[in-house]
């Protein structure tokens, strides 16, 4: 599965425990932040509504 990307400045450990996504991730496939959704949050997956696919968390 497909790592999300970072935003500059947010180490991956600060990211998994932001409460809002789309402060700390952007799509890799769409490069924007604004349609991430959590699917599953104990497993840390992530849905980009616009591509809809699902990311990992890195
Ligand atoms: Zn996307």
């Amino acid at each position: 599965m497909t790592n999300l990307k970072l935003k500059r400045y947010v180490t991956a450990e600060k990211a998994r425990n932001h409460p809002s996504l789309s402060v700390v991730y952007i799509c890799p496939e769409c490069n924007i932040s604004r349609y991430l959704q959590h699917i599953s949050r104990p497993s840390g997956k992530v849905k980009c509504t616009k591509c809809n696919k699902i990311y990992v968390k890195p």
